[in-house]
């Protein structure tokens, strides 16, 4: 069974965050949210990165 985690360490944000911020920034990967000044700088290689981002499926791995 999956392990509850209330933060993640992000590879694109480079910094440990909430995981509802994790999901936020999961929508704006896949275009599904507008950025806000905080994820502007973000590349499509880092989109990408999120895209594979294991924590998608298992916040805890
Ligand atoms: S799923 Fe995306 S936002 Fe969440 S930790 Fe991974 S790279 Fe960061």
């Amino acid at each position: 069974m999956a392990e509850i985690v209330d933060d993640v360490f992000c590879p694109i944000m480079r910094k440990t965050i909430e995981i509802g911020y994790c999901v936020e920034i999961q929508w704006i990967a896949d275009g599904m949210v507008i950025p806000t000044d905080d994820e502007k700088h973000l590349t499509d290689n880092d989109f990408q990165i999120c895209q594979n981002c294991k924590k998608r499926i298992d916040p805890a791995l």
